[in-house]
């Protein structure tokens, strides 16, 4: 085997380890693909669920701070525990979603992307390049106040004041029995949103699209149009045009329509629950949920890289009764490139851009020469497959890797 110059790293990244099936592909992928050719600079937090419980958590909090500190971080996926799970690890807690609480940190909008690869078809076939969501992560049904009424109920709006004074809106006067729902959202929160999309699309290259149903909520979603538009004349509009790209506002309705019909290649921000519909829809018109990268970016352009699917417990348990696993690397793989590619445009470290380039060159050129696992094997159109099992797919790529370099 020939021997590598290691790339060098300036900077340490920030690596959240996790559970789990994708906690034994990390292991794999650093071992196989990332420590023959890198001087891994990296400030470890291990956010195994056991971890998580022996620190209270809060290793989560610390892992978040330090990528505050650093710019750059890269997450493995981590259980999110439920009543199954505090049995299963003899919790003290059911801790919150690690997710979630890096999230609030970092004020964070989460970015999703497909990765395309030959042999592979959308179900939209006119989608020929990736489309990504951007999801705004606060506020309106996720964070709502509703209750039942009965009938005759009178139903109104209160707004006490910092001043004491009050306002008072009819929502309806019930003749039989209903539900009503109360719904927020802060201007700071959009702020954050809209800049983070912005930003995100200067990054991309991609035009950014928003969408919301401002000709019926004329007071609510109007507000998300006009902060989004107010920031874009103010501070993007420049940028964008030096950028070649465009800022384009719809309705949701109209939004749908033109994506459908589109070729993709752009980002698509979503207010919250439009963003949680989109995603899953989007995700499986492009083929697979295991071939969905995952970003948050925050509105200081901090950033935070992971795959869009979860642990893949029902693999680990089959890996721990030593059975073979073909378990699909890839998005945890991206994670991995797309956060050393950062850090090196960070760092001014064009080697280990390069590198990151080259091994996801490499993954896809593995996939489409028909090498790949069993989930892409189901779904290819190519002609000749090799379905191959979870480390024997890392070590194929790593032999184009190799040709590569
Ligand atoms: P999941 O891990 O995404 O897996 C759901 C199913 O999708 C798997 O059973 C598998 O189907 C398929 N799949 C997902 N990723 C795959 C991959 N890389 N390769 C091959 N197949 C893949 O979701 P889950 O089973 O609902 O959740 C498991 C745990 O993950 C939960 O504890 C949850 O809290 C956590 N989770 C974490 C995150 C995160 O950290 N970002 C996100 C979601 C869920 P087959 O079994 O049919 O092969
Ligand atoms: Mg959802």
């Amino acid at each position: 085997m020939a021997e590598f110059q290691k790339i060098p790293m300036k900077t340490p990244l920030v690596e959240m380890d996790g559970d789990e099936m994708t906690r034994v592909i990390w292991k794999m992928i650093k071992e196989i693909l990332l420590l023959p050719y890198i001087d891994l600079n990296t400030e470890y937090y291990d956010l195994g669920l056991e971890n998580r419980d022996k620190t209270n958590d809060q290793v989560t909090v610390d892992s978040a701070m330090a990528t505050k500190k650093y710019g750059v971080a890269v997450k493995c996926a981590t259980i999110t525990p439920n009543a199954a799970r505090m049995d299963e690890y003899h919790l003290k807690e059911m801790w919150k979603s690690p997710n979630g609480t890096i999230r609030a940190i970092l004020d964070g909008t989460v970015f999703r992307t497909p990765i395309l690869v030959r042999g592979i078809t959308p179900f939209i076939p006119g989608w020929r390049k990736p489309i990504t969501i951007a999801r705004h992560a606060y506020g309106d049904v996720y964070k709502n106040v509703e209750a039942q009424v009965p009938a005759g109920a009178k139903t109104e709006l209160l707004v006490t004041k910092a001043d004491g004074t009050e306002e008072k809106y009819l929502i309806h006067q019930f003749d039989g029995p209903g539900i009503i729902q109360g719904l927020h959202n802060t201007d700071k929160s959009i702020e954050s949103f809209a800049r983070s999309c912005f930003n995100f699309a200067l990054d991309m290259k991609q035009d950014l699209w928003f969408a919301t149903k401002d000709t019926i909520s004329k007071k609510y979603d109007h507000r998300f149009k006009d902060i989004f538009q107010d920031i874009f004349d103010r501070d993007y509009a420049g940028k964008f045009k030096e950028a070649g790209i465009e800022y384009f506002y719809t309705l949701i309705d109209d939004a749908v329509a033109r994506v459908i019909r589109s070729e993709g290649g752009f980002i698509w921000a979503c207010k919250n629950y439009d963003g949680d519909v989109m995603s899953d829809m989007v995700a499986t018109a492009f083929g697979s949920l295991a071939m969905m990268t995952s970003v948050l970016v925050a509105p200081d352009g901090t950033c935070e890289y992971e795959a869009a699917h979860g642990t893949v417990q029902r693999h680990y348990y089959k890996y721990l009764k030593g059975e073979t696993t073909s378990t699909n690397s890839v998005a945890t793989l991206f994670a991995w490139t797309g956060a050393l590619r950062k850090r090196g445009e960070l760092d001014g470290n064009e080697a280990l851009m390069t590198f990151a380039g080259k091994l996801e060159a490499a993954t896809l050129s593995t996939i489409e020469s028909g090498v790949m696992t069993g989930d892409l094997a189901s779904m290819s159109t190519l002609p000749e497959i090799k379905k191959v099992d979870t480390e024997g797919f890392l070590r194929a790529v790593d032999e184009k890797l190799r040709e590569m370099l």
